[in-house]
């Protein structure tokens, strides 16, 4: 009988670099050619059209209707002219993926004739026959529509397939009685919210500001897998990650692969990557190894967050598709290999201001440093306060394997700022507030004109944290490498809004009352330093103690998805999400309830594989092997050789049918306990069953058929191996 496998590693094994089409040695060149860009309005539209629409943009309205038709003329002529015969809305539902609904520009006008045609409404809104999205309960069947709009801040660009070029036309996708149904709606509220805090806060310092927008950089790490490999492994093709598969000898011990030199084959990948990324504008900047054999890691220079946003979004498609073109299958699973690093997106976020200024940078002049330092103890404060929404919104079922999972930071949310920024915050903590004149000097001393020489070579890291303070930006490394970053933005744009609005609220109180602004501002953050001292940690985050250090601190360790959801619903959220008018307390239910079934079901489908690949794939293998073995001691026997001959194959015949009775075993448990889960009605108990009852058999199934995996015939073994996997490319 012949293994499929073997035919899928001589395919892996013989593959030749495919090459990449350059456009051309410099990127600025052909930079953002496939976005309707500043550049292409410009051409396209009409003057006064054009700066109508820079005005929207700039204050990030939704278009003016007034317009719409004249700025959809424009995007049609320049689109079809690249080539494009479709459009569609690009949006973001709460499945994970983008979706998109093609319509074509072909039209018959009203006598029959052909056209090229779509509307300026069209542009501006479409309703998508989209009552299958998660929606919570928000659309019940009478109010079925959804809407999408377009969001002029994110510019349209065009999709190149080897089926043709579609315009898509970024948007966002609200229910009709609007409700927000994506990720991106709540996004672009948060940031309206924190904007106006912010900008507020900054005219203590400057009144030159009118605009701070925050901005993101995605680092994006992820696997590839050889595309042969990868489809003789349903675990992967069904879940993302291998549920089962025993480590292989060599892994990531010998620490070689990290920044170590890219084989041939994923330069060509990353490179067409680039290429295709560059095109849609997306700023790819870096490229390396990880950390894990396999694994790797790309960067964008950092923008706006909502483009930030959808930019990462498109990368992770063209990624796959990419992928695919040189025959590699691009993981994004935060844990697609048990035993090695797991993937994360690095989201790096900061506040900047229209003048120019990143407002957690820390400058030479010690005025704009209490800006900083504003700014950066509010924003440590925030994340004390409202760390478990933090954790919410990074929760998922395929990142639970990764967080604690000892490479990669705990469910623990902490901030790491840093031992010289920790001293000068420990140092103003110390001092007592008596006399407010002479306690501010010496404060501001402290913390405003000692920053200029530290600051210059903050070069200290911490990897262990999942929330870095690194010199200009703090880093969030909790969110998963598959999420959509829009989540977790969302909710630091809006604890931090919030922060801000209180910290406003606290020093105008302060102001009336007679104190100068200064002091004012040092003591407020003064006490914000005490109050938030629990949420800093500079130690090893990996570390047993911390777990148990957190603990004595109170700083809850929720490691599982159904648990973590639970921060959404709180009065405490409901409050903050109302009041910043980022979600209402419904959209907030709704959430909750999508985020339990998308937890439920991801884990029902890795259970259902699981059992599958186990009682079809692995128990034929190990008894078609053992069944070579047993005649091999019936030969030996009747040949009149002594037992003691065979006791090796004995034994080895024994220990394969205890494993396979075992799994069998383990699987009739398994299904049984999903269907009792499955006849919970809440769907928190029904995730919370999935979580706590379902999945434990995972690793004990696991358990067995790697034992089995190590003692099985190489030739009989059905799924490619790790170190096929790993190391095949
Ligand atoms: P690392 O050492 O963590 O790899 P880098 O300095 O290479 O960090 O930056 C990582 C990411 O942080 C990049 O995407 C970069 O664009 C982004 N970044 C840098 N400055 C800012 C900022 N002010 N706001 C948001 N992201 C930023
Ligand atoms: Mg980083």
């Amino acid at each position: 009988m012949s293994n499929s496998r073997f035919t899928a590693l001589d395919a892996a094994r013989n593959r030749v670099t495919v090459s990449v089409i350059k456009h051309s040695e410099k990127i600025s060149e052909f930079f953002g050619s496939n976005v309707f860009n500043k550049n292409a309005m410009r051409e396209y539209l009409p003057e006064d059209v054009f700066t109508s629409l820079m005005n929207s943009i700039e204050r990030g309205e939704k278009l003016d209707m007034g317009i719409a038709d004249q700025v959809e003329a424009g995007m049609k002529n320049w689109a079809i002219a690249k080539g494009a015969t479709h459009y569609t809305h690009w949006f973001q539902p709460l499945t994970g993926a983008t979706a998109e609904k093609h319509d074509s520009f072909f039209h018959l006008s009203s006598d029959g004739r052909a056209m090229e045609a779509f509307s300026g409404s069209a542009l501006v809104q479409q309703e998508p026959d989209a009552s299958s999205f998660p929606n919570g309960g928000i659309r019940n069947t009478f109010e079925a529509r959804g809407y999408t709009a377009w969001d002029p801040s994110s510019p349209a660009f065009l999709y190149e397939s080897t089926a043709g070029i579609t315009l898509c036309i970024p948007t966002i996708f609200v229910s009709y009685t609007g409700e927000s149904l994506d990720y991106k709606a709540p996004l672009l509220k948060s940031l309206a919210y924190v904007e106006k805090a912010a900008v507020e806060v900054c005219h203590y310092f400057d009144r030159n500001i009118t605009k701070v927008y925050p901005t993101l950089g995605v680092e994006q790490e992820y696997f590839l897998v050889d595309a042969a490999l990868f489809n003789e492994r349903p675990d992967l093709m069904m879940s993302g990650r291998t549920l089962i598969g025993h480590g292989s000898a060599r892994g990531q011990q010998l620490e070689d692969h990290y920044f170590g030199s890219i084989p041939e084959r994923v330069q060509a990948f990353m490179v067409d990557l680039e290429n295709e990324a560059h095109k849609l504008g997306i700023p790819l900047k870096t490229r390396h190894n990880e950390v894990a054999p396999a694994q790797f890691e790309c960067a964008p220079l950092f923008e706006e967050i909502n483009l930030a946003v959808d930019h990462n979004q498109l990368l992770m498609d063209i990624m796959e598709k990419v992928g695919r073109r040189h025959n590699f299958r691009v993981l994004l699973h935060e844990k697609p290999f048990a035993g090695i690093n797991g993937s994360g997106k690095h989201n790096n976020w900061s506040l900047a201001t229209n003048t120019g200024k990143n407002l957690l940078s820390p400058s030479k002049n010690p005025k704009s440093n209490l800006q900083f330092l504003t700014f950066f103890v509010n924003t440590i404060k925030a994340f004390h306060v409202h760390g478990d929404l933090v954790r919410a919104s990074i929760a998922s079922a395929s990142n639970d394997h990764r967080l604690g999972a000892n490479e990669a930071p705990p469910a623990i949310m902490s901030a790491f700022l840093g031992s010289q920024l920790s001293s000068v915050l420990d140092e103003i903590e110390a001092r007592k507030f008596e006399n407010s004149e002479s306690d501010t000097k010496a404060l501001m001393k402290l913390g405003v004109e000692k920053l200029p020489e530290i600051m210059l070579d903050n070069t200290d890291r911490n990897r262990t944290s999942p929330f870095a303070f690194t010199g200009n930006k703090f880093e969030l490394r909790a969110v998963g490498s598959s999420a959509n970053s829009a989540s977790a933005m969302t909710v630091l744009n809006t604890i931090v809004g919030a922060q801000l609005v209180e910290f406003k609220k606290e020093v105008d109180g302060l102001l009336a009352a007679g104190e100068s602004k200064e002091a004012a501002i040092m003591k407020v953050i003064h006490r914000y330093i005490i109050e938030s001292k629990a949420i800093r940690f500079e130690g090893n985050g990996y570390s047993d103690e911390w777990v148990e250090e957190a603990a004595r601190r109170g700083l809850p360790n929720v490691k599982t998805t159904p648990h973590a959801l639970d921060a959404l619903v709180t009065e405490k959220a409901v409050k903050l999400f109302t009041q910043a008018g980022v979600y209402s307390e419904r959209e907030l239910h709704a959430r909750h309830e999508i985020q339990l079934e998308a937890y439920t079901k991801k884990i029902q489908i890795e259970g259902r594989i699981l059992g599958d690949m186990a009682l079809t794939q692995i128990i034929p293998a190990a008894i078609r092997y053992q069944t070579e073995v047993l005649s091999n001691i019936q030969m030996q026997k009747n040949i009149g050789l002594p037992e003691s001959a065979v006791a090796a194959q004995t034994g080895l015949v024994n220990n394969i049918s205890t494993r396979v009775n075992t799994i069998s075993g383990m699987v009739h448990d398994m299904v049984e306990a999903r269907k009792k889960a499955n006849n919970l009605s809440d769907a928190r108990e029904m995730a919370i069953a999935y979580c706590e009852e379902v999945k434990p058999y995972f690793d004990q199934i696991r358990y067995e058929i790697d034992k089995l995996e190590q003692v099985i015939d190489d030739r009989y073994w059905p799924l490619p191996k790790y170190r096929e996997l790993l190391f095949v490319k």
